[in-house]
């Protein structure tokens, strides 16, 4: 009570503002956001692919009918455009693990419907390195599926697969490079989790797919029934 009163006092001395458009913001219930931006998200809407999810006309996009990926499917929710991707350094290099709640509810507010979460055994968080974990604090995709999976009910499994190379952060490199860095990046650590399993991968950020894949690749060494990947986040068709 006394807390709330004194974060109260201090909101009006000094009024917080927006971190993406710097609008005060005051006692918004959104942390470092305002409404409206929170509202302006590009969401990723049909036509899609329906395998990959990229904007398309076709039921199967060209890239797919010639080299299908390994998943089933891949749906991401929203365009990683300046407010989202501004939103997601706040969230995991400015450290801001509040925001985590606030994504997982926009991810369950706007999941296509083409992606149920009973049809799985369990979402399955891209891991990070143990040495990214201990300089960040939490895994990102981690903190997000915990969120779903409180709301909806489903398991997470964060130990099938763990990253075992330390690899350069994939953001810093061009396509080609992202490729190579991230080859081997992963382990299996427990086949029996994944044997004859429906896993739904999550990450947080899906840009030339090279992570996902290779997370993928490895998954399909113990037999699973099914692999299918969910992001919140997609960059824009290139
Ligand atoms: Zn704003
Ligand atoms: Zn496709």
């Amino acid at each position: 009570m006394i807390q709330q009163v004194i974060e109260t006092a201090l909101t009006f001395l000094y009024p917080a503002h927006c971190k993406v458009c710097e609008k005060t913001i005051g006692l918004e219930s959104i942390p470092y956001l305002c409404g409206y931006c929170w509202d302006s998200l590009e969401f990723v809407t049909r036509p899609w692919c329906e395998i990959c999810g990229i904007q398309s006309n076709e039921e199967i996009c060209s890239e797919c009918a010639t080299t299908p990926p390994r998943y089933g499917k891949l749906r991401t929710i929203a365009f990683y455009g300046t407010i989202l991707q501004k939103i997601i350094h706040l969230y995991k290099f400015e450290k801001k693990r509040s925001l985590a709640k606030y994504l997982s509810d926009l991810m369950i507010r706007h999941l296509p419907n083409d992606c149920n979460f009973d049809e799985y055994d369990y979402i399955l968080p891209i891991p990070i390195h143990k040495n990214r974990l201990r300089e960040r604090g939490f895994n990102q995709s981690i903190l997000i599926s915990k969120g779903i999976s409180k709301e909806i009910g489903i398991d997470i499994c964060t130990d099938a697969l763990v990253r075992s190379k330390n690899t350069s952060p994939q953001s810093s490199l061009a396509r080609d490079a992202r490729q190579s860095n991230i080859v081997g990046a992963f382990e299996i650590k427990n086949k029996k989790l994944i044997e004859g399993k429906r896993i739904l991968i999550f990450d947080d950020v899906y840009t030339t797919g090279a992570t996902v894949n290779e997370a993928v690749n490895m998954l399909w060494n113990e037999d699973p029934l099914e692999i299918d990947v969910l992001t919140l986040a997609r960059t824009v068709n290139l």
